[in-house]
């Protein structure tokens, strides 16, 4: 009898189980664009997806001043929204990606090597976001492939002249923008990264100007056009996709040009995304770059192993978290680690580490200090480990971790 209840149980369920309901994420970068410059221009399309999801200025560059303080320089951001790490860590520090540290790696690599048969696709105004960022083909990235790229066009300079203007990136970003919507529709890929450039070219030239804005405008079209490809793959093939869309830096106050520095205005950024259970820190408006990776591993309920996860700098923005900016701070010769919690029942487990063997390819030993209460947010480091002139630490709160590091000059 109960064989027979489960057998009809099971011919329930197989159909949900056999086909569980697939996951997809588009992720666009348009370049760039200050928070309060989007806020002021009309984005319809933006808007839309921010009125499902949300809507939340955020932040990139480090710890400011401290061990993880990274350049709001183009490449940099993007691989530090790639890879879930800061420049530290992640090792690009300028648009001249001269030695990325592939040991982080990016979302592209935790998607295939968790799933293999994923499909992957990037359609970027910029090659080097696939050929070195990705680190397509490259031994150190396992030989990740995409399954469609679709870049390089401003190599092109016979049918994209480069005229003073840049007005062959706004081209550029328009067709790469269509061939991601048709892709996206045809295709369906687990993974795509759209990078759309023209809004930082703008940025330089003008600053905060009638041609800026024009720019956001047109960047808003193209997100609306795969915004369109999203929405009907959702609603024809019953996919689950998540949009996210950025920026990669602010731009200098009072004109809006230059960014590169640490300064507010630069290192502000902002984001929106489709996701329904978007939690309080996206909200609150202190979000960071980092955050994203971690966002997307849970919304795809990919595995990841302890080591690597333990190496994220960010937490994720749907869902429930524990524990949020871990810092270690100087308390007269001692230091004093401190975080807070955002879930003030549970417990958090303190560790530390002595080495930095990840970044080489290596594991690290994280000791376990002290289990204490996650709403006590702060444990003094014995004197012994502060002392040193480096040391990694790890906090595990029961729905996240976060890493910390102290170095010699911060
Ligand atoms: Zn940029």
């Amino acid at each position: 009898m109960i064989l027979r209840v489960c057998i009809v149980f099971l011919i329930i369920l197989s159909p949900i189980l056999a086909f569980p309901q697939q996951k997809k994420i588009v992720f666009i970068i348009l370049d760039g664009i200050p928070a309060s410059e989007l806020e002021r221009v009309d984005t319809p399309n933006l808007d839309e997806i921010a009125e499902i999801g949300g809507y939340a200025r955020a932040f990139t560059g480090g710890k400011k001043d401290g061990y993880s303080q990274t350049p709001t320089i183009s490449a940099v951001g993007y691989n530090s929204l790639l890879t879930g790490t800061w420049a530290n860590k992640h090792n690009v520090w300028g648009n001249g990606i001269e030695d990325p540290n592939y040991n982080f790696w990016t979302i592209f690599r935790f998607l295939k090597e968790a799933r293999p048969d994923a499909k992957t696709a990037i359609f970027s105004t910029w090659q080097d976001n696939r050929t070195k960022l990705l680190g397509e083909n490259l031994p150190e990235t396992n030989s990740l492939k995409l399954d469609r790229s679709y870049d390089g066009l401003e190599l092109d300079t016979l049918t994209y002249p480069h005229d003073e203007e840049h007005y062959y990136i706004r081209d550029i970003d328009e067709k790469v923008a269509d061939e991601a919507a048709n892709y996206l529709l045809s295709d369906g890929p687990d993974l795509s990264w759209v990078y759309l450039q023209f809004t930082d070219d703008m940025g330089h030239r003008f600053g905060k100007s009638p041609e800026m804005d024009e720019a956001i405008r047109l960047a808003d079209a193209q997100v609306g056009k795969i915004w369109e490809t999203v929405q009907y793959r959702q609603k024809e093939f019953g996919e689950d996709w998540l949009i996210w869309i950025t920026t990669d830096h602010g731009r200098k106050e009072p004109e809006g040009k230059d960014h590169g520095g640490q300064s507010d205005a630069e290192r502000e950024i902002w984001m929106i995304s489709n996701a329904q259970n978007l939690n309080d820190r996206f909200h609150s408006g202190h979000a960071a770059m980092v955050d994203m990776v971690p966002s997307f591993l849970r919304f795809y309920n990919l595995v990841v192993t302890e080591e690597r996860e333990n190496e994220l700098d960010g937490v994720s923005l749907i869902g429930p978290i524990s524990i949020i900016d871990a810092d270690i701070i100087r308390k007269g010769r001692g230091r004093i680690l401190t975080w807070n919690s955002v879930d003030k029942s549970g417990k958090v487990k303190i560790s530390w580490s002595p080495t930095d063997n990840f970044s080489k390819g290596g594991n690290d030993m994280y000791m376990l200090l002290e289990e204490v209460e996650s709403v006590s947010d702060r444990f003094e480091i014995p004197r012994w480990i502060s002392k040193k002139k480096f040391f990694k630490i790890l906090i595990e709160g029961e729905k996240n971790t976060l890493n910390v590091w102290k170095t010699s000059s911060k």
